[in-house]
């Protein structure tokens, strides 16, 4: 155990990142991951999946009266996805920067979504949009015994 290598607890925030199936069909999951992990973010699960119905409406269940519901659900299912966990001090709020916008022609260059999507509907990536939704989404997505906890020997040259 080597104290000065973990970050103060309390700082420690996850989150869940899904690369969608266009992502993984583009061949853009190694862009996606690279960019989180050069960020410096500590990567806790890792898993490619194809997603049930139901999970993906559990998933989503605060936009189930929407009309792009019913698609949306059709596109999350369609092919496998990368689920992730990420964890770091401030990484939920920080993750969706480096996502962007949630229309990739209204994302900002230098962003996931404004580099790599041209529509609402195939944007790519998900990331939670708060640490309640992170610790949430993880729970949903991965079973126990599916999260790794390490050590990050970067820490040191991340933080001061
Ligand atoms: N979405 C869509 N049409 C819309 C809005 C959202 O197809 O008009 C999809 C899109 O894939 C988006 C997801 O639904 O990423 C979840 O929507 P949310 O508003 O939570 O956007 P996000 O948090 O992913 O940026
Ligand atoms: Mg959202």
């Amino acid at each position: 155990f080597l104290p000065h290598l973990v970050a103060s607890m309390e700082e420690v925030e996850e989150t869940y990142i899904m690369i969608k199936p266009d992502g993984v069909q583009r061949g853009l999951v190694g862009e996606i991951i690279s960019r989180f992990e050069r960020k410096g973010f500590k990567l806790t699960g890792l898993k490619l999946f194809q997603c049930p119905k139901e999970l993906a409406e559990e998933h989503y269940k605060d936009l189930k009266t929407k009309p792009f519901f019913p698609k949306l659900i059709e596109y999350i299912t369609s092919g496998p996805v990368v689920c992730m966990a990420w964890e770091g001090v401030g990484v939920v709020a920080s993750a969706r920067k480096l996502i962007g916008a949630t229309n990739p022609l209204q994302a900002e260059p230098g962003t996931i979504r404004g580099d790599l999507a041209v529509q609402t509907g195939r944007n790519v990536v998900h990331g939670s949009d708060s640490p309640e939704n992170g610790k949430r989404e993880i729970d949903l997505w991965f079973k126990e015994g599916e999260l790794c906890q390490w050590v990050h020997v970067q820490a040191p040259w991340l933080r001061e």
